[in-house]
């Protein structure tokens, strides 16, 4: 039996839109089916991402809902993964895949973005604790997430990328201060977090004291590769379900578009669809309109080829802004004036100029288009690095 067929008979057989959103995560959770390439034990079945792109496949066949899709299954699993303790998946993995906790990732600040190196937030150690004090930028989701990843400077006498930790942070405690921002699509979907004396456990480190560089950039390439392979799960990706809601109102409230606040963050096939839909109308015997569809088509393959054999997360969330790009182009010129329109009461439900106005920002989240082209140039291509004077400089002794 195949991938394929062995996961739609499993979703063919379970698949039930009356039940809570809760009880169907957790039921798909512990199939393994919801994030088949995680290690088996681990809610996974150890499949391949072209294997799990197959299972994926068959639940989309069965119109089953997915599992969530946030920032705590899409990332910080398989960070810890990575890089443990086994302690902290047994501490987190269970809310996670049952969507009753959401995370964010506090990574980016005023000074630190493309030099993620040179964040300021200190933790000082404090007994079994760690207090933390600092200012982190557009964090996507922090406004409805219980916890974060924080990357956080815990030895400043050794050159910058070697003394930050990588901790799990409790978000519900005094210390932590949330603020949302407006981005140009209109939502408030990214925010600022101040940390005044806020507090870590010692042993919530992922990868252990001081050495939080490592998990961190395994964080950054599972991004650039979820952004690679698109990620079409269930739920929200930035906001709180209620997990009571019978999965099928959700679901058909999301196809629908009946709130899309969030819906800039959808990837994959749900963007492409976006423009599809919109493109249905459109006079396909215009040649310089079906040029660009097929280009789009083409830089679809080319991204989807890429995601399923991990050729390089850089190539891949390349590939995606790319695509992005030519997906909005191809909106404003097949509908023209109707693709301006993003209220509600559109056609479309304002769907389409949402994830058009959002293109900018996925050349910028995740590390900006300039980074990745550094990356691939340094590291695929054995390009020679960009010169740093300050190499081996102790953090404190850097110039600000
Ligand atoms: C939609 C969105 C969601 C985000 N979500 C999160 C989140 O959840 N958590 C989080 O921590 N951060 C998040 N970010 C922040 C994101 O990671 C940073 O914006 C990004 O890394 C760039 O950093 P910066 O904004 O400080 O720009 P800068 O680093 O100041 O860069 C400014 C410009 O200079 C260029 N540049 C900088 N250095 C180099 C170089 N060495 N070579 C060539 N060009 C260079 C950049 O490409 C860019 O064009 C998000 C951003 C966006 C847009």
């Amino acid at each position: 039996m195949t991938v394929y067929d062995e996961a739609f008979e499993w979703y063919a057989s379970h698949w039930d839109p009356t039940m809570a959103v809760g009880d169907w995560w957790a039921e798909i959770a512990e199939s393994g089916w919801g994030y088949p390439f995680w290690p088996v034990g681990r809610f996974g079945r150890g499949l391949s991402h072209a294997q799990a792109l197959e299972a994926d496949r068959a639940r989309d066949d069965v119109a089953a809902f997915g599992p969530p899709s946030g920032i705590g299954v899409t990332l910080v699993a398989p960070t810890l993964f990575e890089h443990g303790p086994d302690q902290l998946l047994d501490r987190y993995l269970d809310k996670i895949v049952s969507g009753e906790e959401l995370w964010c990732q506090l990574f980016s600040e005023p000074g630190a973005g493309s030099d993620l190196a040179g964040l300021r937030t200190a933790a000082v150690s404090d007994g079994d604790e760690w207090i933390v004090n600092g200012q982190k930028v557009w964090t996507t989701g922090a406004h409805a997430a219980h916890r974060a990843v924080l990357m956080a400077r815990t030895n400043p006498e050794v050159p910058k990328h070697r003394g930050i930790s990588f901790f799990c942070m409790d978000l519900d405690q005094e210390g932590v201060e949330v603020r949302p921002l407006r981005d140009m699509t209109g939502d408030c979907e990214f925010n600022e977090v101040f940390l005044d004396d806020a507090r870590v456990a010692a042993d919530d480190a992922i990868g252990g004291l001081h050495n939080g560089w490592r998990p961190a950039m395994t964080m950054l390439a599972v991004e650039r590769d979820l952004d690679a392979v698109g990620h079409d799960g269930g739920g929200d990706v930035v906001n709180a379900v209620d997990l009571t809601t019978p999965v099928g109102q959700v679901q058909a409230e999301q196809q629908r578009g009946a709130d899309i606040s969030g819906f800039s963050y959808t990837t994959g096939s749900v963007k492409d669809q976006v423009v599809a839909d919109l493109l249905a109308a459109v006079d396909r015997s215009d040649p310089v309109l079906r040029q660009a569809m097929a280009a789009a088509r083409i830089e679809r393959e080319v991204l989807d080829w890429n995601g399923a054999r991990q050729v390089n997360p850089s190539l891949g969330k390349l590939a995606n802004s790319a695509l992005c790009r030519s997906l909005r182009d191809l909106g404003f010129r097949g509908r023209q004036m109707e693709a301006q329109l993003g209220r509600a009461d559109a056609p479309d439900g304002g769907r389409f100029l949402k994830t058009a106005l959002f293109t900018q920002g996925m050349s910028i989240a995740g590390g900006t288009d300039e980074i990745q082209r550094n990356l691939l140039g340094e590291r695929q291509l054995g390009l020679p690095k960009e010169p740093d004077p300050t190499k081996g400089t102790a953090f404190k002794d850097l110039p600000t």
